[in-house]
């Protein structure tokens, strides 16, 4: 007998009749003697639809308002859960974030949680009760309502999950798993059965959309047994996410492949190459509250350098303003560069650690298909390069075929 939580993401909830099904395979758990603790999302659509609503009355919704307007789709759902599990004949009982008391920052929209009261989920569980918790949300020590950004019910239960001590924390999705790549972009994408901690963090930093990223940081944190699977069929045991240092032999070099075209690239020409340059060019940025991404400086010629740095795309317009404005005239360079019509393409492996030659694959393979490469930076376990997005596609397909992938054999396996 184990303690469960399993966390159902919107598509899972999306009508009564999916509703019913979740609440089914929460009765075979039970009925195999588990406890279990259920976090489910809004119904698919619903928070989109909700922050579009907010934005017809306010452009830019007060982000406190917003949070108690949002929150409302996970309150739904957590209700009709319970309803379906006690039509079933099974006792249940549905709590909000701020009713299991998940303490939260302030931070509107993307709160961050500070500590969970699992007395009353415990309670319940000792009464033989499933407990259904809201995901996304949580509430501040002066009691408002907040949530955790988007994507965030993973979050929660991988916290639930934490708080509980429980023995695995299940993410039930539209997908079996984690996949080598998006199997919308390359056909022969394969589930993978395990996924490294460390590899996932990058998979979700990368652009990888299968959870989100702070669940994943939760997971490492607490040591959480983190598996990703599918609401919708159960022939296999899905993804799951392992803290082993060493991966077998058999583990190839690459475990995936992730990519986004979030990104936008933004360069100063001529920019006189002496010490505090940088700082010059990114505090201004930083206090702009725009995150940088990847950054590059050349080496410098005749006294003067270029610097590139790229940032998420929503931000572009903004820095590219700032750099025109303010920072050029500023440090004295000659000219100012944008391109938001980038996107990252990485690699990601553990295996990348102990085996040579992997970036030169990468780039052997972008030349042969013509791909000019515009940046290029890398970590102990991942490669990933800026190109121009109309290669994106090519780009992930070709790498994910020249690195083995594609087939059961792999010409990269160590
Ligand atoms: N409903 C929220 C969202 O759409 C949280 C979640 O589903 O994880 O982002
Ligand atoms: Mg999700």
């Amino acid at each position: 007998m184990a303690l469960i939580v399993q966390k159902y993401g919107g598509t899972s909830v999306a009508n009564p009749e999916r509703i019913r099904k979740v609440a089914e395979r929460v009765a075979r758990f039970r009925a195999q003697g588990h406890d279990l603790v259920v976090v489910v999302s809004a119904m698919s659509g619903e928070t989109d639809k909700l922050i579009k609503l907010a934005r017809e009355v306010q452009p830019v919704p007060d982000p406190r308002e917003l949070d108690v307007l949002v929150s409302t789709g996970e309150q739904a759902t957590i209700a009709l859960l319970s309803m379906a599990l006690i039509q079933m004949g099974i006792p249940a009982r549905s709590y909000t974030g701020a009713q299991v008391r998940i303490l939260t920052d302030g931070a509107h929209t993307k709160a961050r949680i500070l500590s969970i009261d699992e007395q009353r989920m415990r309670t319940d569980l000792s009464a033989g009760r499933v407990v259904v918790v809201a995901g996304f949300q949580g509430v501040t020590e002066q009691g408002d309502i907040t949530t955790l950004g988007r994507g965030g019910s993973d979050t929660t239960g991988v916290a639930l999950a934490a708080a509980l001590g429980a023995d695995e924390c299940q993410i039930y999705t539209d997908v079996d798993g984690v996949y080598t790549t998006d199997p919308r972009i390359v056909p022969e994408a394969r589930r993978l059965d395990t996924i490294t901690f460390e590899e996932m963090l990058e998979m979700a930093s990368l652009g990888s959309k299968v959870l989100q990223i702070r669940s994943v940081e939760f997971a490492g944190k607490y040591k959480v047994k983190l598996r990703v699977l599918s609401s919708f069929e159960d022939k296999n045991d899905g993804t799951l996410i392992t803290f082993e240092d060493n991966p077998s032999m058999e583990q190839p070099i690459i475990s995936g492949i992730a990519f986004n075209r979030d990104e936008a690239k933004l360069s100063l020409l001529g920019v006189p190459d002496r010490p505090g340059i940088a700082f010059s060019i990114l505090d201004p940025v930083g206090q702009a509250h725009v995150d940088v991404d990847m950054i590059i400086q050349n080496i410098g010629v005749d006294g003067s350098t270029d610097f590139s740095f790229t940032v998420h795309r929503n931000e572009y317009q903004k820095t590219l303003d700032l750099l025109n404005n303010t920072i050029k005239p500023q440090c004295g360079a000659r000219e100012v560069r944008g391109d938001n019509h980038i996107c990252k393409v990485s690699l990601v492996g553990v295996g990348m650690r102990s085996h040579a030659g992997v970036a030169s694959l990468m780039f052997k393979t972008l030349f042969e298909e013509g791909i000019n490469i515009q940046m290029i930076s890398t970590s102990e376990i991942k490669i990933s390069v800026v190109i121009d997005e109309k290669y994106m596609e090519l780009a992930v397909r070709a790498l994910h075929k020249a690195f083995g992938l594609d087939g059961a054999t792999s010409p990269t396996k160590g």
